[in-house]
């Protein structure tokens, strides 16, 4: 049976201490629900793979309560400091090279000499970690390829009976997953559009190149991976309706389905990915209850958080027979 723990301070103890001993808790961050393990038992991080059913050659995101404790596992690195000093905790995870003597599991980072790591903002998420006095590693809270949990509410309905616990965090109030930086090498790469944008990066790093990232390059070299996927199918950029859809309205329109919720009326690009995942579930449980297809989308602009959005639209939309996560 799972746990279903309110934030209570003892409960915040009590997951801890399941976490030390090698047990899987879902926790809530800003961006959205880990599924956590201590990300120096193989054993432990072993679970994660199993529960998600995630390929293994697709390495987790360690987290830390402190920015210290993030450098006795990676090499010195300038940029990281700033970047660290000025962007944690918060939604950015940053590609390192990790200390030849770390013990982190190798099966957390997929055997690479790199880690990626963040540390993040929730302050009951960085009391567990705290507690546990152990590197976290955590994945999305759901199984691979669905759409990420924003509340501990969906984990339970996705996980219940295959992990310990439920940290109720509260609702995670980004709502995408964090930015993924790799500054391992000279020239700063960001491999995943997140929270933090692209703006905020460049006065920091300079000029910044979009790379795949690790499971696209592995799994389906030069094209979208399949991924934040509903059950029903996903149209993109849509100006017209046809009659088996729901809508996934943005800003003001006078489009009208069967079904339609708006991720923001005020065309509010943060309150929009703050809604992003809990609306794509809702529309997809209530349109198939309604005998519903197909997920239409209108189109959101592609800056600031805006470019996340996309991403994972464009994933929700990808083929259904590619890569996971
Ligand atoms: P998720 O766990 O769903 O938030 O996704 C984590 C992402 O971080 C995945 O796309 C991983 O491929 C990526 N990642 C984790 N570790 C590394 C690493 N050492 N180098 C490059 N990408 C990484
Ligand atoms: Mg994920």
């Amino acid at each position: 049976m799972t746990l279903f723990l309110t934030n209570t301070h003892k409960n915040i103890q009590k997951a801890a201490l399941i976490l030390k001993n090698g047990g899987l808790i879902a926790f809530g961050t800003e961006t959205v629900y880990g599924l956590g393990a201590d990300a120096t038992n193989s054993n432990s991080v072993q679970k994660i793979y199993a529960v998600k059913g995630r390929p293994n050659f697709n390495p987790l995101i360690i987290h830390f309560a402190h920015l210290d404790h993030v450098f006795q596992y990676v090499k010195k690195n300038d940029l990281a400091y700033k970047l660290g000093k000025k962007f944690w905790p918060g939604p950015l995870t940053l590609i390192l090279n990790q200390q030849e003597n770390s013990i982190i599991s190798s099966i957390a980072t997929a055997h690479l000499s790199t880690i990626a790591v963040r540390i993040p903002q929730n302050v009951t998420a960085q009391q567990l970690i705290n507690y546990s006095q152990k590197p976290i590693a955590a994945p999305s809270a759901n199984i691979s390829g669905r759409i990420s949990p924003v509340t501990a509410h969906h984990v339970y309905q996705e996980l219940n009976d295959k992990i310990d616990g439920i940290l109720d965090c509260g609702s995670c109030e980004v709502g995408v997953e964090s930015t993924i930086l790799d500054i391992s090498q000279d020239q700063p790469k960001i491999l995943r559009p997140g929270g933090i944008s692209l703006e905020d990066l460049t006065p920091i790093c300079g000029s910044l190149n979009f790379e795949e990232s690790i499971e696209n390059k592995i799994i389906a070299p030069g094209q979208l991976s399949s991924h934040y996927a509903p059950s029903l199918s996903v149209r993109l950029n849509c100006n017209y309706l046809e009659p088996d859809e729901a809508l996934l309205a943005f800003g003001k329109t006078s489009l009208q389905a069967p079904l339609t919720i708006n991720l923001s009326k005020t065309a509010n690009l943060n309150e929009a990915a703050h809604n992003l995942f809990a609306y794509l579930r809702l529309l997809d449980t209530e349109g198939k209850k309604l005998g519903l297809k197909k997920i239409a989308v209108m189109p959101i602009p592609n800056y600031g958080i805006g470019h996340a959005i996309c991403d994972r639209l464009q994933r929700a939309a990808a083929p259904r027979s590619s890569s996971k996560q």
